[in-house]
């Protein structure tokens, strides 16, 4: 029998065929594991996720073209007889037999979508069709990471999922955030059109080991110009805020969205909000006091303000974050220092507050 994602149980499955003759011929028991797919699972997010998911038993297939995404990221998983890794670009249709699907493949960083636009925008709205699609004829559950970005320079504070947005639709970011809100469109069409099982969530900045080195991203620049020694670089004046959400707390609530019974969507992020000044100060503490801060022209559409109004998600599935900014940064330390070949810096002892 058949459960609401498709996943068959070995109870159900018939142990053995009765022949013409009567004779009992025994059919080899099927290794039932909940087969999921996961679209950029060679990437941050996507790495994270397929090691959690391989840890559980699931068998994971892995797509990626590796446009952002790395092999390194998902080199301990190779080997492993519940992983695949497909090389493959979601722009494009594939035919695979899946259970569930997360589709996270789309760039994430603002330099690394901008860098081309029109690819971008492909891969969001054909992608999440494609996966879409798939999952349709597979009668899989599907999962769309957006993002916060849907809410674009918000003017309402802090955002809720029923707030709709405040978007330049023909601005430098309009290829990532209206790709993405393409993206929840289509989601949720398919699901009123066709009955699917779908389920979206929204999410927050993010950062924990694997980033990549040149990703772009504040929290990765920060870090790897404290350790190396170059000054970090603030966009502006500083003033704009971000929450920053650890890697661990963000797989933890996909999880729980994908295997809950609502399709949302749902914001995921961690309410605590930081100037990015403030963020840079953090880091100074955490990574290397004599880290210095120079400021940059910031880039355009830049959002003044972010931060989550997570009330929906904790009331429908109990799912908040847990890991503080400075212990989430210490983390990420370990693994940059590792990658970058450098020694860390010496910090003073302090306790972690918060
Ligand atoms: P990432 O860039 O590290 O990972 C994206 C992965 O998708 C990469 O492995 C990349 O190679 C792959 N990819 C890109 N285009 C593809 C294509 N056409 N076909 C196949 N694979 C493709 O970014 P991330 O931070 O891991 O983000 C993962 C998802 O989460 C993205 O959809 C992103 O929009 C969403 N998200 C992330 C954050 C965050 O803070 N990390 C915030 C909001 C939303
Ligand atoms: N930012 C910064 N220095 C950097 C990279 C980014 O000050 O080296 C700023 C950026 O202008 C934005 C914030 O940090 O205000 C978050 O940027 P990021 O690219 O991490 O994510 P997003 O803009 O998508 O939230």
């Amino acid at each position: 029998m058949a459960t609401s994602n498709g996943t068959v149980h070995a109870s159900d499955s018939k142990a053995s065929l009765s022949t013409d003759s009567e004779t009992k011929i025994k059919a080899k028991p099927r290794i039932e594991r909940n087969r999921v797919l996961v679209s950029g699972g060679a990437g941050f997010v996507g790495s994270h996720l397929c090691t959690y998911l391989v840890e559980r038993g699931d068998h994971v297939i892995c797509i990626d073209n590796f446009f952002t995404g790395s092999k390194e990221n998902i080199a301990h998983l190779i080997g492993k007889t519940n992983f695949e890794l497909i090389r493959h670009d979601v722009v494009e249709k594939i035919l695979l037999e899946v259970d569930q699907i997360f589709h996270l493949a789309c760039p994430a960083s603002p330099i690394h979508y901008k860098y081309n636009p029109i690819k971008t925008i492909k891969t969001s709205f054909l992608g999440t069709m494609n996966m879409l699609g798939l999952a349709k004829r597979t009668r899989a559950r599907f999962l769309l990471t957006s993002t916060s970005e849907v809410y674009g320079d918000p003017l309402e504070h802090p955002q809720t999922e029923s707030y709709w947005g405040n978007v330049n639709c023909i601005g430098e970011r309009s290829c990532y955030d209206e790709g993405k809100r393409a993206a929840e469109c289509l989601t949720f069409d398919y699901q009123r059109e066709h009955g699917m099982e779908v389920r979206v969530v929204r999410i927050f900045n993010t950062y924990g080991p694997r980033m990549a080195l040149d990703d772009g991203r504040v929290v990765s620049n920060f870090v790897a110009q404290a350790l190396t020694g170059q000054q970090m670089t603030i966009y502006g004046d500083g003033q704009q805020t971000r929450s920053f959400q650890y890697v661990s707390d963000l797989i933890e609530g996909m999880v729980r969205v994908m295997d809950g019974p609502y399709a949302g969507p749902f914001n995921i992020g961690n309410p605590t909000e930081f100037t990015m000044l403030e963020l840079a100060k953090v880091v100074q503490e955490v990574v290397n006091p004599a880290a210095e801060i120079v400021f940059r022209e910031n880039t355009a559409d830049d959002p003044s303000r972010r931060k989550p109004d997570i009330s929906k998600v904790k009331k429908a599935l109990g799912w908040e974050p847990k890991v503080p900014l400075r212990e989430g940064l210490a983390r990420m330390v370990d693994d940059f220092t590792k990658r970058l070949d450098v020694t860390r810096p010496p910090v003073p002892d302090k306790p972690v507050t918060a």
